[in-house]
């Protein structure tokens, strides 16, 4: 494991490992198994409960599972309040999710799929009645718009009944 004896040192030193019952672990973990005269099972970890790893008073630790230590580390996600463009509703939306949105491009956001579908719905219309008061044909509508022909003879055939 080690090359040689400055490597297994240095290792130690910044790791904050000692060597105990024949094994190496660290420093605060030692002090627990020292404490109880055990050795922890590996899916157990300490922990420092003021999360300074320095601070290894047998106060400042706390035996947990692999798991739940990891979610106590994981930061808990973030959201941001935003209004929905089409119901203007406010909701909540992932923090990544939205910036990550943003740096593509995206300045609209809907509170679901369905009031995006809405929108969509209802910025078609506008466009394809307008389109028809021209007197473009669906197929040249769709053709212009770049839009589904089915989707434009669908809003057809609702503006004319
Ligand atoms: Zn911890
Ligand atoms: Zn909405």
């Amino acid at each position: 494991m080690f090359l040689n004896i400055l490597h297994y040192i240095l290792y130690m030193a910044i790791y904050k490992k000692v060597l105990f019952n024949g094994k190496i672990t660290t420093y605060h973990r030692m002090l627990i198994e020292k404490y109880l005269g055990l050795t922890l099972n590996q899916k157990y970890v300490v922990h420092h409960i003021d999360k300074n790893p320095n601070n290894n008073k047998l106060s400042n630790l706390r035996i947990m599972t692999r798991s739940q230590h990891g979610k106590l580390h994981s930061p808990k996600p973030k959201y941001k309040h935003i209004k929905c463009h089409n119901c203007k509703k406010y909701f909540n939306i992932l923090l990544r999710k939205f910036t990550f949105k943003i740096k593509s491009g995206q300045n609209t956001f809907y509170c679901s799929k369905g009031c995006h579908g809405n929108y969509r719905y209802k910025k078609h219309d506008k466009l394809i009645k307008r389109e028809l008061k021209n007197g473009l044909s669906g197929y040249q509508i769709a053709q212009k718009h770049n839009l589904n022909k089915a989707t434009v003879y669908n809003h057809i055939k609702t503006i004319h009944l």
